[in-house]
């Protein structure tokens, strides 16, 4: 657990967490954007590092401010503040290590996300580079986004008019990618939305399938997508629930379509399992939740071994969103990365909080030239938002 402490250079001061909550919840949508905790660094060279993570806003900070217990469960706090913020694998492992009790999976891992989404951001604003270049350069002239489309919320009805204005809206704005999340177990209406979706959006669009976890099991979802098989889905994400690794397997093996999962699990030891015993064709790490982008690295180094594509998931603000797109534009299995459209979006924080980030131009983003992340905060709305 010793490491270099002979550094004179740039020192980490402080970490905050801010508790943001959109002015109107609805605790029944699906809809992870409507809160949100961002993470600062603060150092003693006037550099701020900005992170972010999707998990219980008020759970994130807790554990941040939370006191030393014991050796291997220590504060975060003490463990981050007095650190080289560019020594960034160093504090991965000391979080890792030190939080091991409670952390190790789950909360304690999307802690370690958002600090880590900051120092990467740190690291660029000090070096003047942008996140993609220290990850080791762009694999890629720009990245796709796929335009992830808001669920329509109506369990009994295929809101036709609805749907068509949506995919046609992404259509129009030149997204190649379309996902969206209105399966629901229902032979008839699956197939009728299926249908309307890939009639408006033709045929050269990818168009993504979330199941969102409505088939009970294998056999239940293995009927179902083939009957989707038609429409050409690009992939069905989450058809099964998340630990049904021996399910997902049998679908790869069975379907025709890409079977997709990932967005709630934490590291890449989770990954390797989803990958090796769940045999997904497509590995969706949240950047913030799976550990940041040092973790999801990895996780797209076992996933290129594998053959094994890396999309990642992201339901939140541009915070997130940025993160995704710099690890998309240095990572060259990721061909796709989710994003929210501003003009579909219904969330306030996705629209409002950051004055600054990347926008996608003809569907498609351009490795920003600015350093680290490339975004601002907009403070009035962090005020108006704060609780
Ligand atoms: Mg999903």
């Amino acid at each position: 657990m010793s490491g270099f402490t002979g550094d004179e250079s740039m020192k980490i001061k402080d970490i905050t967490a801010t508790c943001l909550y959109s002015p109107e919840i609805n605790e029944n949508a699906s809809d992870s954007a409507q809160d949100t905790v961002v993470v600062e660094i603060h150092t003693d060279e006037d550099i701020t590092g900005i992170g972010e993570v999707d998990a219980p806003p008020s759970v994130i900070k807790s554990y941040i401010d939370m006191p030393s217990s014991h050796d291997i469960s220590m504060s975060v706090k003490k463990i981050v503040v007095g650190e080289n913020p560019l020594d960034i694998e160093r504090i991965w492992r000391k979080l890792y290590y030190r939080t091991m009790m409670a952390g190790r999976r789950g909360i304690g891992i999307n802690v370690i996300g958002a600090i880590d989404m900051a120092l990467w951001d740190i690291a660029g604003k000090y070096y003047g580079e942008p996140v993609w270049r220290l990850l080791g350069g762009a694999q890629k002239d720009f990245a796709l986004p796929y335009a992830s489309l808001p669920t329509l919320q109506d369990p009994t009805d295929v809101q036709e008019d609805l749907l068509r204005r949506q995919v046609s809206f992404a259509r129009s704005k030149g997204f190649r990618a379309i996902k969206f999340e209105e399966l629901v177990n229902s032979r008839e209406r699956d197939i009728e939305s299926v249908r309307l979706a890939r009639e408006t959006a033709g045929d050269s669009i990818d168009l993504m399938l979330d199941a969102y976890y409505c088939w009970p099991d294998f056999r239940t979802a293995d009927i179902a997508i083939r009957e989707l098989e038609k429409f050409k889905p690009y992939f069905v994400e989450t058809p099964l629930q998340v630990d049904d690794l021996d399910g997902m397997s049998k679908l790869a093996a069975t379907s025709k379509v890409r079977i997709a999962s990932g967005e709630l699990l934490t590291t890449v030891s989770e990954f390797v399992d989803l990958i090796d015993r769940g045999k997904v064709d497509i590995a969706q790490p949240d950047i913030g939740r799976v550990g940041g982008l040092s973790e999801a690295r990895r996780i797209a180094d076992y996933a290129r071994i594998r053959g094994v594509q890396v999309i990642p998931h992201c339901w939140k603000t541009g915070i997130s969103i940025s993160a995704s797109l710099h690890f998309c534009i240095a990572t060259d299995n990721c061909p796709y990365f989710e994003f929210l459209v501003k003009e579909l979006a219904p969330s306030y924080l996705r629209l409002k909080l950051l004055k600054k980030e990347p926008e996608p131009n003809d569907g498609r983003i351009r490795p920003p030239n600015s350093p680290g992340l490339g975004i601002e905060l907009n403070y009035d709305v962090v005020e108006e938002c704060r609780k």
